[in-house]
């Protein structure tokens, strides 16, 4: 099912995006937990972590890395450290099932996580 993140992907609602290609786009999050807060997504519609299968999808999960890595390094963040989280189901918080890579950083991390 068709979640908020593919009508961002298709511009049929406005994101603050700051990366884009054939695949994969990356737009600011709306609530940021951290002072960079970006979310890394595949534009085609995968729901969750359990969903990803590996001989599929692994060059859309390295296009996904690069892209986190390019903004790091862009944003700045890449050289004191970063965080990439993926949250899957009701346990781990899951809100949006689109599939979804957090990208924070700005501030230190604390572990464990809540
Ligand atoms: P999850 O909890 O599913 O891992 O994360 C979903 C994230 O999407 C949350 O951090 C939430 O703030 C963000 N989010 C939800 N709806 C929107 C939206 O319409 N636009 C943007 N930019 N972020 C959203």
């Amino acid at each position: 099912m068709s979640t908020i993140f593919s009508k961002i992907v298709n511009k049929e609602i406005p994101a603050n995006i700051v990366f884009e290609s054939e695949n994969v786009l990356a737009f600011k999050d709306i609530r940021p937990q951290a002072p960079v807060h970006i979310l890394i997504i595949p534009k085609i519609e995968i729901p969750k972590v359990t969903d990803i299968k590996g001989n599929e999808h692994a060059k859309l999960l390295g296009e996904m890395f690069d892209c986190a890595n390019k903004l790091a390094n862009d944003l700045g963040i890449a050289r004191n450290g970063f965080r990439l989280v993926f949250n899957c189901g009701n346990d781990g918080g899951q809100e949006v099932y689109h599939l979804h890579m957090h990208l924070l950083g700005g501030r230190h991390m604390q572990w464990p996580p809540g």
